[in-house]
């Protein structure tokens, strides 16, 4: 098979992970763990999708808990039916990223069909700038999601503002069920938690997920990994005895959950420590992630897979918070033009073909960082060379194969997407 045809095979071979696990127990699928819904408690439904919601039948109304993203709204809509026809009463959203809130439209739309009255929407005072940021980068953000999650899916934005908006704590009343709304600062600056005393039941949008936590996303914006620890900690006191998380499976117990969050809050604070005495000691940001040495403790934490959030990314965000973008590099400050450092090195090589059969031997050797960097600096000197894109494809296709973090794997098959675009280019 031609090297371009290797290519897009691995290419079509990606699948969205959200719900394709075959063979692992749901702790196992972690983040990715899609099931059948739960009653989690008398009257209290949990809904894996996408992200998770939950709805609490609370007499003759019901307390939603996040709306799902919109392609697959309807369908969570479908299965809530199946256990109630009661009205929704209340709309409440973690936070506004689109796997949360973008459905929220259906649920209104449901109610309309229904001739109930309108649900109404509460989220933090952060949501409505929120959807305004996503509006106003609305193409960027579609481009980015594909990237992080590797695959084309339909994404449908349908924007709707809160009704009501709190700063610090709302509590609410539905049906005679008691909810306490609290902001959660970390994950976003518009996240809460909600916890039903009532029920005992606590759900933490994405505050905690099943993965190292989602704070430093190398593709997002600013998140707050000290603030996060703290919620975290706040959450634990409460004594929960379920734990809906905004993705992964439930949570059961007492001690349970209050282990998993204290965890999940520990492994946040050792990466900010980390990062807060390299800084007063002067170090650059290089030396401040390489320095990291998480605890095997930590790392192997079944609630902590480094699926979607990374140590490195953890590190990376708070260095980024207190110290800015720079890496402490001079040369980086201004630097060249990626081309015409490539270009240089080229030259020094006396010729690709010496640097392309060094970035086989660093691949034998599995020094897979270095053996991208030499082939990335290659293609962009010389994009007419065809021998380059394809030892570029084939090093970014192996790497993303043996990737277990998500958003990385990302990254290295937009790598191989490059390589196939233009080998298309140069056959063409
Ligand atoms: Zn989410």
């Amino acid at each position: 098979m031609k090297t371009v045809q290797i290519l897009k095979k691995h290419l079509d071979e990606i699948v969205l992970q959200f719900g394709h696990h075959p063979g692992l127990s749901r702790e196992e699928a972690a983040y990715f763990y899609i099931g059948p819904p739960e009653e989690v408690a008398p009257g209290v439904w949990h809904f894996y999708s996408l992200a998770n919601s939950i709805t609490f039948i609370c007499e003759d109304r019901l307390m939603q808990v996040d709306c799902n993203i919109a392609f697959r709204a309807q369908a969570v809509i479908d299965a809530i039916r199946e256990h109630t026809t009661a009205p929704f009463d209340t709309l409440a959203i973690t936070h506004g990223h689109v796997d949360h809130c973008m459905g929220t439209y259906f649920y209104l739309k449901d109610s309309e069909k229904r001739g109930d009255p309108r649900p109404k929407i509460i989220g933090h005072k952060n949501l409505r700038w929120r959807i305004d940021k996503n509006k106003m980068l609305e193409a960027h953000r579609i481009g980015t999601d594909k990237k992080q999650f590797q695959v084309e899916f339909e994404q449908t934005d349908l924007f709707v503002y809160p009704d009501i908006e709190f700063e610090d704590r709302i509590d609410v009343t539905v049906g005679g069920e008691a909810f306490n709304i609290v902001f959660g600062h970390g994950h976003t600056e518009d996240s809460l938690w909600i916890y039903c005393p009532g029920r005992k039941v606590l759900c933490c949008g994405d505050l905690f997920q099943w993965t190292a936590a989602n704070v430093g996303n190398p593709f997002k914006m600013q998140r707050f990994a000290l603030e996060n620890a703290r919620t975290l900690e706040e959450m634990a006191a409460h004594g929960a005895e379920v734990l809906c998380p905004g993705h992964g499976p439930v949570i059961y117990g007492r001690e349970e959950i209050r282990t998993c969050l204290l965890t999940a809050a520990r492994y946040l604070h050792f990466i900010q420590d980390h990062v807060v005495t390299c800084l007063n000691k002067g170090m650059i940001l290089e030396e401040t992630v390489n320095s990291l040495k998480m605890p095997a403790e930590l790392m192997n934490s079944k609630w902590l897979p480094p699926l979607y959030g990374h140590p490195v990314f953890i590190a990376r965000g708070i260095f980024k918070r207190y110290a800015g973008y720079y890496s402490g590099r001079p040369a980086e400050l201004f630097p060249p033009d990626y081309a015409a450092v490539g270009q240089e090195i080229v030259n020094l090589a006396a010729g690709a073909e010496s640097i392309i059969a060094r970035v086989k031997e660093l691949k034998q050797q599995e020094q897979m960082a270095l053996a991208c960097q030499l082939a990335e600096w290659v293609v962009e000197a010389e994009p007419q060379n065809a021998d380059a894109w394809e030892v570029y494809g084939l090093l970014f296709k192996e790497r993303a194969e043996s990737e277990f973090n998500m958003q990385a794997r990302g990254a290295w098959n937009q790598a191989v997407r490059r390589a196939v675009a233009n080998l298309d280019r140069l056959e063409g």
